[in-house]
């Protein structure tokens, strides 16, 4: 039996969306960006990235939708900006690749521009998948340091579980979790929101409240230590007291319809319901798997596109290869 090792021939990866079960926000910098205290929970809703030895050089990117939400994957971009190309190209330089040879493919569950870190999850995938297709072994902290020039959230997908996010949400400490916890998701009918948008309209919401005399937004120097406690006791209850999202009021703002929905899920007896991220995704607390499929049925039954999920789950994880 031989023992050289062999590149397979495509490799896939899944990675987990995620929302925010705490989001605080600080004010706009200098540089354009806002310092965050995030708690992040990865779910059980996950892209797949296949990553194919192609016959001539190039990285060539699709994208399959549907899933369980029914995302269309209409207006993504296939070429150089979709984030798994950038992945793909990030790590080839890093490991002196001239001329990537590679196609990706995306399955896409995640709403797209949802608030979901779907993109994000999409470029760890693409990351670890390229890395085990091109036998390069980059550890997990290279790994890490590469998924934090892609973006504040790709760190998180690569990791999963449960974690705090400081700095601009790539700062991450593991956050222990007890018991699963049940969600469900509505995803918009809509267009999505675009997360820049919902940072500057937060940033103009502010202004104008400091004008009327409020205080400015504080540095967030620390996740909230009450929502910790809750994600360790996995206390569902608890964590519905003290679920929170800065970015909530500036998306709200950008997208009303929402309004009604979030008071519909809690009115159809979520524990509590959040914008996830900077939405348009609605999160919904609900007290176990039995009252998350009741409700996911209540929310379908008057039209919503409801998923019941849990988390949390693994981060950037292989699930095939062909060698
Ligand atoms: P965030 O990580 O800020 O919460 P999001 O989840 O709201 O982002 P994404 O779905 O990650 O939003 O993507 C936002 C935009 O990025 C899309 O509108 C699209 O133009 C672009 N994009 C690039 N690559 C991808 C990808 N692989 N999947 C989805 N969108 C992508």
């Amino acid at each position: 039996m031989s023992t050289t090792a062999q590149t397979p021939a495509s490799v896939t990866v899944s990675a987990p969306g995620k929302i925010n079960v705490s989001l605080q926000v600080g004010p706009l910098r200098p540089d354009g960006y806002h310092a965050v205290a995030s708690v992040y929970l990865a779910l059980s809703l996950r892209e797949d990235v296949t990553a194919t030895a192609a016959p001539k050089p190039g990285i060539a990117v699709s994208v399959t939708g549907g899933g369980p939400l029914r995302i269309p994957v209409a207006g993504i971009p296939l070429g150089p900006d979709n984030l798994v190309a950038r992945a793909a190209a990030a790590l080839a330089e890093h490991v002196g690749i001239a001329d990537p040879a590679v196609e990706l493919t995306i399955t896409k569950r995640v709403p797209v521009a949802g608030g979901m870190g779907g993109g994000s999850a999409d470029a760890a995938a693409a990351l670890l998948a390229c890395n085990l297709l091109w036998g390069s072994g980059l550890d997990a902290a290279e790994l890490r340091t590469l998924a934090a020039g892609l973006g504040a959230d790709v760190p998180f997908a690569l990791e999963g579980g449960a974690a705090v996010g400081l700095g601009v949400g790539d700062l991450l400490t593991e956050a222990p979790a007890g018991t699963p916890l049940h969600w469900v998701l509505v995803a918009s009918s809509g267009a999505g929101l675009s997360t820049p948008a919902v940072y500057g309209r937060l940033d103009a919401l502010r202004s104008e409240a400091e004008s009327g005399g409020a205080d400015p937004a504080p540095e967030p120097y620390a996740a909230d230590p009450r929502v910790l406690e809750a994600l360790r006791t996995g206390n569902a209850a608890a964590l519905a007291d003290v679920i929170s999202n800065d970015l909530q009021p500036a998306a709200l703002s950008l997208a009303p319809e929402l309004v009604p929905v979030l008071d519909r899920g809690r009115a159809l007896g979520a524990l509590a319901g959040i914008v996830s991220g900077s939405g348009p995704t609605l999160a919904f607390l609900a007290a176990d798997a039995a009252s998350a499929a009741h409700l996911e049925a209540a929310l379908r039954s008057e039209g919503h596109n409801a998923l019941a999920v849990h988390g949390p789950v693994a981060g950037a994880q292989r699930t095939a290869s062909k060698t």
